[in-house]
């Protein structure tokens, strides 16, 4: 269960401030922090935090620059800190620039915007503030001029200069500018569209628009879906060459002879593999499931409701799926409080395995190969299954909307392996699983709460660089599913990603290569 009470918790991407590390997060830090004091029983309070949740993620690449925190006013052992800040009413925000001093109380932000739009360009105002404090990871925010561009890979280190061109009060620049600062081997800058000679050199039409200009004079228009901040991004950190910091791309060959891995199989990334959730099945029924020699109480009841909605949905070969109903059938008939392991991997391995029942053995991942043996593999097999069991209930009408989101919760709170994975996924279903009254929001929920996961793992050590986490579908994916708003933030075109789910996790899409 969650070990934090206020209105966050880890997962969020917020640093939690208590007296023991108050003092080491706001001062003398090489980021700047924009802080939120809160109590968790003012209804304003609870009203802006998925507002600030939603600013922690769209500006999780900015980190390393400027951070956000936050602290609960209303938890006594705080009190003392809030009182020192000077903290009366909630919520109130404070910017502290980097290394700030411990005498410093933070600039109150006051009448602050509610949405993440405004408090991302306060916080670039902020930024720019800085003079010979400026945060070290912070690239430069200015425009540049037509002579600083002439001179620029004379005095550069690197082979590509992406170049926004916009309007004086645009923050696109800057924005895309942040979000790739955590990225090598290129540098953003924005350019007024006052700078005429540079805009007729670069041939520019439209504010913003963003062209890559190469240490050999080259210059191309970045082709976007969307002349957007969200898109410019995406496409950048994306360009050949352009890795991660910390995360250099070897070539999968080089890999694949360099260590003791298994032939690679080559794959569609854009595609279902049933090899991967037959792998998924064994490996969580064989593998996972085998350390609890009894499973009772509430795990029992998990493992009874994830053996039916896998004998009900799993669209497999007809021999996998009258396994899953074998298995499925001895299990609903086991009426005491408790099974053991043991009679259940019985069932699996005799039971099922003698008649034209089988349950393959072995794991093969294919789509969710990792580059290494350490990356991907069963957890991207457990997602690819639950992707695929909502939207075969949807297709089959389940009565019940929640009825397989209920089996994953329980499943991995009861099973998965990984135990963080399991708080944070707790975290998510407490917050709306209970909100999911439709088919098709079960899908979309499953969804979004993925790609929640995608944007607190990208980066990450666990992170594949082969397979960088992304929001998902790309625009390359399903251009429709992206759309933009008024305001120019980047949108869902959710009635698109549920089309589009509904065809990608489908039974008739599931390619059936390598099947043993
Ligand atoms: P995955 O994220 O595993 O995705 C598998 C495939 O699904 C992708 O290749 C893509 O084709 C598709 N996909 C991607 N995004 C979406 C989406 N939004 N909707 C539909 N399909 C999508 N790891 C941690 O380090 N910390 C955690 O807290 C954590 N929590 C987890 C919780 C759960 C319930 C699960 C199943 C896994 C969790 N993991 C966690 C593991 C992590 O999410 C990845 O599964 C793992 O790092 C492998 O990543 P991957 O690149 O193979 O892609």
């Amino acid at each position: 269960l969650i070990a934090e009470a206020g209105l966050y918790t880890a997962s969020d991407q917020i640093i939690i401030l208590s007296p023991e590390n108050v003092d080491s997060v706001l001062f003398n830090s090489s980021a700047a922090l924009l802080v939120e004091f809160y109590a968790t029983w003012c209804g304003h309070c609870v009203a802006f935090s998925p507002t600030w949740k939603n600013l922690a993620r769209d500006i999780k690449e900015w980190k390393p620059a400027v951070d956000l925190a936050a602290i609960d006013c209303a938890d006594e052992s705080n009190r003392k800190v809030c009182t020192n800040f000077g903290i009366t009413g909630y919520p109130a925000l404070k910017f502290f620039p980097a290394y700030s001093s411990s005498e410093s109380r933070g600039q109150e932000f006051r009448g602050f915007s509610r949405d993440v739009r405004g408090l991302r360009h306060y916080m670039i105002n902020k930024l720019e503030m800085h003079n010979e404090t400026w945060p070290p990871a912070c690239p430069p925010l200015e425009t540049a001029s037509e002579a600083e561009i002439d001179n620029f890979f004379q005095t550069n280190n690197v082979k590509l200069l992406a170049l926004v061109f916009e309007s004086k009060d645009s923050y696109v620049g800057r924005e895309v500018t942040l979000d790739l600062l955590q990225y090598e081997n290129i540098v953003v800058r924005r350019v007024l569209d006052t700078e005429t000679s540079l805009v007729s050199r670069f041939g520019v039409t439209d504010f913003p628009s963003c062209y890559l200009y190469n240490s050999s004079g080259h210059i191309s228009r970045l082709k976007v879906l969307n002349e957007a901040r969200t898109f410019y991004s995406y496409a950048l950190q994306r360009l050949p060459g352009v890795v991660r910091t910390g995360k250099p791309q070897i070539p999968i060959t080089d890999l694949i002879k360099n260590s003791t891995l298994q032939e690679w199989r080559p794959f569609n990334k854009t595609r279902v593999y049933m090899s991967d959730l037959e792998s998924a099945l064994h490996y969580s029924l064989r593998v996972e499931l085998s350390g609890h020699i009894s499973i009772s109480g509430d795990d029992l009841i998990a493992l009874k409701k994830y053996i039916n909605v896998l004998a009900k949905y799993f669209p497999g070969r007809p021999s996998v799926k009258s396994a899953l109903n074998t298995v499925d059938s001895w299990l609903q008939q086991q009426k005491g409080l408790e099974i053991k392991y043991s009679d259940f991997r019985d069932v699996l391995d005799n039971t099922v395995q003698t008649s034209d029942a089988v349950l393959p053995e072995g794991v093969q991942w294919v789509g969710c190969q990792g580059s290494q043996a350490h990356f991907r593999g069963y957890p991207c097999t457990v997602w690819t299954l639950f992707h695929v069991l909502t939207v075969q209930a949807k297709e089959m009408s389940s009565p019940d909307p929640q009825e397989v989101l209920q089996a994953m919760r329980s499943y991995v709170s009861s099973f998965f392996g990984c135990r963080p994975c399991a708080t944070h996924f707790e975290s998510m279903a407490q917050e709306s699983m209970d909100h999911v009254t439709s088919l098709s929001t079960a899908v979309l929920w499953l969804w979004s709460r993925h790609n929640r996961v995608n944007n607190r793992l990208a980066g990450e050590l666990s992170e594949d660089p082969h397979f960088p986490k992304i929001q998902w579908p790309s625009p390359e994916l399903c251009p429709s599913c992206h759309g933009l708003k008024k305001t120019g933030e980047h949108s869902w075109n959710q009635e698109e990603v549920l089309t589009f789910l509904r065809n990608y996790f489908s039974s008739a899409h599931i390619l059936t290569d390598y099947l043993q």
